[in-house]
């Protein structure tokens, strides 16, 4: 799996160009996006966008992104069902209104997504930073792509906004833990190899309220 890690602006989030084709969650900078998607591929030859939730500053240049590239949108159903929302997918907190994204793809956990060279992403649905909360996994590569579920160093994603869940999260991190996990992709922050297993226990025992 060949993966691109494109982050734009200080609060942004994190934006994944995965094997030239596919894009894990957009960020708001659309500008600033297309100019790296671009100096890796056509723009034209992005294929799918998967939004790893309904959150402002991983959906707001969906809409763009996805008609100049004709790229289609995924989106777990259960976000898929606030996207019109401002409060849950915290854009008031922006000052904006939600983007109006309609998704072309309703995802839940357990499917697979084809990126190519005979390679897949497995949705994991982890609610809990909001009710349609995904990580992706590639198991060739034992990737994961975490949104805001999980961040390296045992941080975990926020609860307390409307759709949040602190008990959802710490079930969904669970999950996690019993995964082999060599590269983290966070929703925010830098890319992580080092000890991923270890810093996911840590973010477990951090959900707990376990420090
Ligand atoms: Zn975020
Ligand atoms: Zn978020």
């Amino acid at each position: 799996m060949q993966v691109k890690h494109i982050n734009t602006g200080l609060y942004d989030a994190n934006s994944y160009l995965i094997n030239r084709k596919v894009l894990v969650d957009t960020g708001m900078n659309t500008d600033g996006l297309l100019k790296e998607i671009e100096k890796n591929t056509d723009i034209g030859d992005l294929e799918l966008i998967i939004l790893t939730h309904c959150h402002y500053d991983h959906t707001a240049s969906a809409l763009r992104i996805s008609k100049l590239s004709g790229a289609k949108i995924a989106i777990h159903v259960n976000d898929a069902a606030y996207l019109k929302n401002d409060n849950v997918t915290a854009s008031s907190l922006f000052g904006y209104s939600a983007p109006l994204i309609e998704p072309d793809m309703l995802l839940k956990g357990g499917d697979m997504i084809p990126i190519g060279n005979n390679e897949e992403l497995i949705v994991i649905h982890t609610p809990g930073h909001t009710p349609g909360g995904i990580c992706l996994y590639e198991a060739v590569s034992k990737s994961l792509f975490s949104g805001d579920t999980v961040f390296p160093g045992g941080s975990i994603g926020r609860t307390d906004f409307e759709g949040g869940s602190s008990s959802q999260l710490t079930e969904s991190i669970s999950k996690l833990i019993e995964i082999d996990i060599i590269v983290l992709y966070p929703g925010h922050g830098e890319v992580s190899c080092k000890s991923v297993d270890q810093q996911i226990e840590r973010s477990l025992r951090m959900s707990r309220g376990l420090f």
